[in-house]
């Protein structure tokens, strides 16, 4: 249940009045609006007594799950910037790097060369979720400190992903964004946590959710005071097993139609196999995202294995497909992000 208040001038009056009832509420500024947003048990709610308060506007008392995130409450699409770069409503991102910070003078040529390239927005994880134990588990708050050295040097916003909610506030001064990982979209404290900050987020679709849970999961991040979250497809599990997930660009098309948040593809991810990426970029671009990250590195072979430099693009092929790209932006009617 959602209220919408004059001003938070009755809050703890509220909280009184439902202390005894099986509900969590809190305080939300959003879109210059003020919210008080309860959830539990709202059917045990006195309703009449809360109307008659003086500050309470509206009493919205059956919103649907990912209500903020919805069309039904702003029909505007959301600009999030992540630096000065703006992502949204006609502004194409396009964010690369390699998979895994490693050593620091890489990582510096892998900045300079998808910044040459075109690229707006670096990334690189210092965490990193894997499936097994035995795969290099990454740099951690070391790898954090290495990107963000990078960033300031190469002259370009950075974005890392974040798996545990402890390191929330230490990152958030060092980063430019957030990404949670496949792995993690499920994790509600880590997206509460995220809630609190201000910091863009990129919040990367379970490869075993359907697309209202994944928007569901962004709703846990804006319902708690962030509205700067960009949806990211990365593929999912499928019978298909020839490409490494099973890219779903009807994810794409329908979270545009049911949010106003910006939506990117992660074809690097999904297919695992360079050569597809280009078209599979493309189709993204024709489904309606609003950028794309993909994994580039200007030699895998120096990449830490078992890892992804199996699908990581050349600087060439990367920059040939950012040229071949325009066009199919254009035709969107957007423009590379600046
Ligand atoms: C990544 O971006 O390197 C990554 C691990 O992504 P995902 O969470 O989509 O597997
Ligand atoms: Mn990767």
């Amino acid at each position: 249940m959602i209220l919408e208040m004059e001003n938070f001038n009755n809050f703890e009056e509220i909280k009184e009045l439902l202390s005894n009832n099986f509900v969590n509420l809190h305080q939300l500024e959003y879109e210059q609006r003020k919210f008080i947003v309860i959830s539990g048990d709202i059917e045990s709610i006195n309703l009449d007594e809360i109307s008659n308060m003086l500050s309470v506007k509206k009493i919205n008392s059956h919103v649907n799950s990912y209500y903020f995130c919805s069309k039904e409450f702003k029909d505007t699409p959301t600009v999030v910037k992540i630096g000065d770069i703006k992502i949204g409503d006609g502004n194409f991102v396009n964010i690369a790097g390699p998979c895994t910070v490693e050593k620091e003078v890489d990582l510096i040529e892998n900045a300079e060369v998808i910044k040459k390239s075109g690229a707006n927005i670096l990334r690189a994880g210092a965490f990193k979720p894997r499936t097994t134990p035995y795969n290099f588990q990454g740099l951690g708050r070391e790898g954090v400190t290495i990107l963000e050295g990078v960033g300031k040097k190469v002259d370009i916003p950075i974005v890392t992903e974040v798996l545990n909610p402890e390191d929330v506030s230490w990152m958030e001064k060092r980063i430019d964004a957030f990404q949670v990982g496949t792995r993690n979209m499920t994790n509600t404290a880590l997206l509460k946590k995220l809630g609190q900050s201000k910091k863009p987020v990129i919040l990367k679709r379970s490869f075993s959710c359907g697309v209202i849970d994944w928007i569901k999961a962004a709703e846990f991040i804006v319902s708690l005071g962030n509205p700067n979250v960009i949806l990211c497809e990365r593929g999912i599990q499928s019978c298909e097993t020839y490409t490494r997930f099973t890219l779903d660009l009807s994810a794409v098309a329908v979270a545009k139609q049911l949010t106003h948040l910006p939506v990117i593809v992660d074809p690097s991810h999904a297919t695992g196999i360079p050569s597809l990426i280009p078209t599979m970029s493309k189709a993204a671009i024709a489904a309606g995202a609003d950028g794309l990250m993909i994994e580039v590195h200007f030699d895998p072979n120096r990449m830490i294995k078992p890892g992804d430099s199996e699908q990581a693009l050349l600087p060439k092929e990367y920059e040939t497909l950012l040229k071949e790209m325009k066009a199919y932006i254009e035709l969107e009617g957007k423009a590379y992000s600046v």
